[in-house]
This record gives structure tokens, C-alpha cells and sequence, in this order.
């Protein structure tokens, strides 16, 4: 396919990832429409982190094609810039410079990949901080935050480069249970503003308040795609099925 649709945000195309022997992800497509909330889940190995880290570049794929809009992010031609412009990414482990104080942290990327003078990057990151809750802490460093405190500046960091769309791994999994609400409450948030956003978490409560769309991988594959209340409630697979009993 030369051209992915018009109307898409999203296109993968036949996406496939080898390592050695291992098909990791399998032939998968996908149309992710602008505002789309797509939730994946599966099991553990089923390719899920794979499949998002192709998104942006993190992977090479082994054959297939993903468009963010009309740019292509598997064309190597393309510059690696555009696409940390275009798609933000969101990690279990927050994955937050030590080093840099938290308003450092979101205007790194803003200032060194797109050139966008200090003063106006620290506005930005002012705004973004208040957004997620964490004005006040501009000056602190990752160490002094609480894990749920981090995502939140990692999902603030990630929003600075404006990207039109956001990928989220497994964002709540290592954070403290009751620090799993104010990160899922601001991704809750973005949802609402429009952003689109695929999402790998097994969080029920953020699937039926904010997905439009669940998908079942298993294996390297998309199993099955359905809203969140057909996938949930009325499984047709087997292998959809035997899954949710384990996570419900
Ligand atoms: P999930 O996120 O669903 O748990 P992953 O996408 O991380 O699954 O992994 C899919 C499969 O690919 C797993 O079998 C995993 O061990 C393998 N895999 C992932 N990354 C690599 C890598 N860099 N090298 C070799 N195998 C990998
Ligand atoms: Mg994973």
C-alpha cells in the first residue's frame, strides 16, 4: 500500500516482528481513528509492548507498514525526529532523566528535538504540570516524587511535544495501589480532551470509562476487537475467554 486512508490517525498494515525464530507480533493491522481509545490486552508475551514499540521506531519491523497520518514510520527515510514528535510514549518504569529536575525533564525534548526557545518550553511545561496536578513540583527531582507522581511528569514530558497520539505501556503496573487512581484519572482526562491513545493495561475501571475499542492479542496476533462491553461480557473467542477468567 502506497497511501494509508485518509481518515486514519493510525495505520498498520501487516505488521510483523521477528526476533530469531520468534514471531513476536504476527501480521497484525489496524486503523486507529483521531480521538480513537484503543485498549490492548493479552497475556504476557503476546506482543503487546512489541507492537507499540514499532509505533515509534523503538522496533523495526520484520515486514508491514505504520503510518501516523500520511507519514510513514517504517519508511527508514523518515527522519527519527518527526516521529518523537508525532508519537508520545508513556513507560511502565516512568523512565525519567535522574538527573534533570522535573521541569528539565519536559522541556528536554521540546527544546533539543523541535527548537522551541527555553522560555516558551518552561511556559508549556508550567501548563502541563498544573494539568496533571504537580505545579508545584517544577524544581524536585524524580527521587524526591512518588512513583505515581513520576508517571504523571512522564505523561506531562511526553505531552510537551504535542504528538498526536499517545502510547501508554502498562502505565499503572508497577505503581502502589493507591497511586494508580491519579494517573488513570489523568489519562481519563486526555481521553475526554480528544488525544488518541492505544494503551496496553488491564485496568477495568479505565477500559469502561474511556476506551471505545478493546483488542485481544494472543500469540503475535489480534485475536479479537469489539467494544469494551462485547469484549468483557460477551467474548466470542475461546481464547478471549480463557484469558479474562485469569484477569476479571
Ligand atoms: P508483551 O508486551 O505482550 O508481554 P512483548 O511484546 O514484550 O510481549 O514480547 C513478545 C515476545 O517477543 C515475547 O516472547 C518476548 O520474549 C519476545 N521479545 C520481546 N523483545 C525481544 C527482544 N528484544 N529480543 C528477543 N525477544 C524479544
Ligand atoms: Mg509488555
Amino acid at each position: 500500500m502506497a497511501n494509508p486512508p485518509e481518515h486514519n490517525r493510525v495505520t498498520i498494515r501487516n505488521a510483523t516482528k521477528r526476533f530469531g525464530s520468534l514471531l513476536a507480533v504476527n501480521n497484525v493491522s489496524l486503523d486507529v481513528k483521531p480521538g480513537q481509545v484503543i485498549l490492548i490486552i493479552g497475556p504476557s508475551g503476546s506482543g503487546k509492548s512489541t507492537l507499540l514499540r514499532s509505533i515509534n521506531r523503538l522496533e523495526y519491523l520484520s515486514k508491514g507498514q505504520i503510518w501516523i497520518d500520511q507519514d510513514s514510520v517504517t519508511d527508514p527515510r523518515t527522519d527519527i525526529r518527526l516521529i518523537r514528535e508525532e508519537v508520545g510514549m508513556v513507560f511502565q518504569n516512568f523512565h525519567l532523566f535522574p538527573h534533570l529536575t522535573v521541569l528539565d525533564n519536559i522541556t528536554m525534548a521540546p527544546t533539543t528535538v523541535k527548537h522551541i526557545p527555553k522560555g516558551e518550553a518552561q511556559e508549556t511545561a508550567r501548563h502541563l504540570l498544573e494539568r496533571v496536578g504537580l505545579a508545584d513540583k517544577a524544581d524536585s527531582y524524580p527521587d524526591q516524587l512518588s512513583g505515581g507522581q513520576q508517571q504523571r511528569v512522564a505523561i506531562a514530558r511526553a505531552l510537551a511535544m504535542n504528538p498526536k497520539v499517545m502510547l501508554f505501556d502498562e502505565p499503572t503496573s508497577a505503581l502502589d495501589p493507591e497511586m494508580i487512581k491519579e494517573v488513570l484519572d489523568v489519562m481519563m482526562d486526555l481521553a475526554k480532551e480528544g488525544m488518541t491513545m492505544l494503551v496496553v493495561s488491564h485496568e477495568m475501571g479505565f477500559a469502561r470509562a474511556a476506551a471505545d475499542t478493546v483488542i485481544f492479542m494472543d500469540e503475535g496476533q489480534i485475536v479479537e476487537t469489539g467494544s469494551p462491553k462485547d469484549i468483557f461480557e460477551n467474548p466470542r473467542e475461546d481464547r478471549t475467554k480463557r484469558f479474562l477468567e485469569h484477569i476479571l
